[in-house]
């Protein structure tokens, strides 16, 4: 069980320790409550609570579609094996990066580099997302953003070939696999034109 899942039961105990709903005889009006589980009463007290299952992560970016995976591969720019330690998602120059669950924005880089503005971005279960190439900022350092709103525009800045979202996840500060805990469809990459790349075409030769 997650650390938010045993947050929410034990929030759950407490408050029914004080509710006394399973004790009926001393006032028949509370005769409809005598055959309600505790799986009932956790029921009602989630709906009350409006408490969602906050571990279900989703794509940065709408209908978001990989084109390049998470580890080694021939590197575009310097024409040697390297290992990629994110994924890159298809993306025009200015597409919405949405928060992919609710979190923390823990630190703006602008012109970091060969991973141009950078947006670093703190969920649950010591998950850090960091988002790379952006063409602009969308909030503020420190500040708290639920999930699915705009927290950046993806670009083209740093080291690129073409815009496109580089996409980074450590868990407890190591890299990981950002599909291992996140689902987005992964789709052939099929350019119409092979020999001539468009230059703003985000879904080749990507960093
Ligand atoms: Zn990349």
């Amino acid at each position: 069980m997650s650390k938010n899942r045993f947050s929410i039961l034990l929030k759950f105990f407490k408050k029914v320790a004080y509710i006394e709903p399973f004790n009926t005889n001393r006032d028949s009006g509370r005769d409809s409550v005598k055959n309600k589980s505790t799986f009932d009463y956790f029921s009602e007290y989630l709906e009350e609570e409006e408490i969602e299952d906050s571990n279900t992560l989703t794509s940065p970016i709408s209908g978001g579609v990989i084109t390049s995976k998470y580890g080694m591969r021939y590197h575009p720019i310097h024409k040697v094996m390297r290992m990629h330690r994110g994924v890159d998602l298809r993306a025009a120059e200015g597409t919405p990066i949405l928060a992919p669950e609710n979190g923390k924005v823990i630190n703006i880089k602008p012109n970091n580099g060969s991973a141009g503005n950078t947006l670093y971005f703190s969920g649950s279960e010591g998950r850090v997302w960091i988002f790379m190439h952006l063409s602009s900022f969308s909030v503020k350092k420190e500040q708290v953003i639920k999930q699915g709103v705009e927290i950046a525009k993806s670009g083209k800045t740093g080291g690129v070939t073409g815009p496109h979202l580089h996409m980074e996840l450590k868990i407890n500060g190591s890299h990981v696999d950002p599909l291992s805990v996140i689902s987005i469809p992964i789709r052939q990459n099929t350019p119409k034109k092979p020999n001539k790349p468009s230059p703003t075409d985000g879904s080749r030769l990507l960093t």
